[in-house]
């Protein structure tokens, strides 16, 4: 857990990482704001081989500005000499082109990761490692992304609203990370996230083995979000903790 923090980090805090580990492989799922450090305090980060990016808003992908820079002046990146692959979402190129060419850099992502923009109906092979993605309803494009390797599944729901389509993705899944981003639901308006009942709800009908709540901000009474996923789940759930490590063993 590299990053657990929703779109304003923690003191101390990154937004959305995770970086999973099979088979000799070692992936990153989403790259929030502060995750390339805290991505730099766990491995040397020309270890991963690739980088799968949920959605397009800043708390899931702005720290590839800093990486690519890693990527393109670092010694040790340089010595590699092999970009990472970066699976990210249908229209992705065009979002990096624009946010850095405001400093007249459009091509930085591009240029130090090989760039896919993925199909997510099409499953990746990486490795040892597969991995899935299913459209979740958000404010944008979203995709849920799960990981299948050595028998074992880890699904990671990205940020989305209440619904079903995350729950049948999940269906009995090892160990199940699912957004609790608000105190309360949305009041009005398109609803685009989850509170930690909804959250523990929603697990508790895919039926999965292991909860683990993220995407949740310090500031919030965090001892009652427990309280509340666990009632909803009916067995004990985890808070996201940055550092952490989560075993899969099937
Ligand atoms: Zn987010
Ligand atoms: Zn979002």
């Amino acid at each position: 857990m590299l990053g657990k923090s929703p779109a304003w980090q923690d003191a101390g805090g990154a937004c959305s990482g995770y970086l999973v580990e099979a088979g000799g492989r070692c992936l990153l799922v989403d790259c929030g704001n502060g995750v390339f450090a805290k991505l730099r305090a766990a491995r040397d980060f020309t270890d991963v081989c690739a980088v799968v990016i949920s959605h397009l808003h800043a708390d899931h992908f702005m720290d590839l500005v800093p990486y690519a820079y890693a990527l393109a002046y670092s010694h040790a990146a340089r010595a590699a000499a092999s970009r990472p692959a970066l699976y990210a979402p249908p229209g992705a190129r065009e979002t990096f082109r624009r946010v850095t060419g405001a400093w007249g850099a459009e091509e930085l992502i591009e240029q130090a990761f090989e760039v896919h923009e993925y199909d997510p109906a099409q499953e990746l092979e990486l490795g040892g490692l597969r991995v899935r993605f299913h459209e979740v309803p958000h404010f944008i494009r979203t995709h849920a992304v799960q990981v299948l390797a050595d028998g074992g599944s880890f699904t990671y729901g990205a940020d989305c609203r209440p619904n079903e389509e995350i729950v049948a993705f999940a269906r009995e899944t090892d160990l199940l990370m699912l957004e609790a981003t608000l105190e309360a639901p949305e009041q009005g308006g398109c609803r685009g996230h989850l509170t930690p009942a909804e959250a523990g709800e929603h697990a508790r009908r895919a039926q999965a083995r292991r909860l683990v709540l993220t995407h949740i901000s310090a500031d919030h009474d965090v001892a009652h979000a427990l309280d509340e996923a666990q009632r909803a789940f009916g067995a004990p759930v985890e808070l996201a903790v940055e550092g952490a490590v989560y075993e899969i063993a099937r």
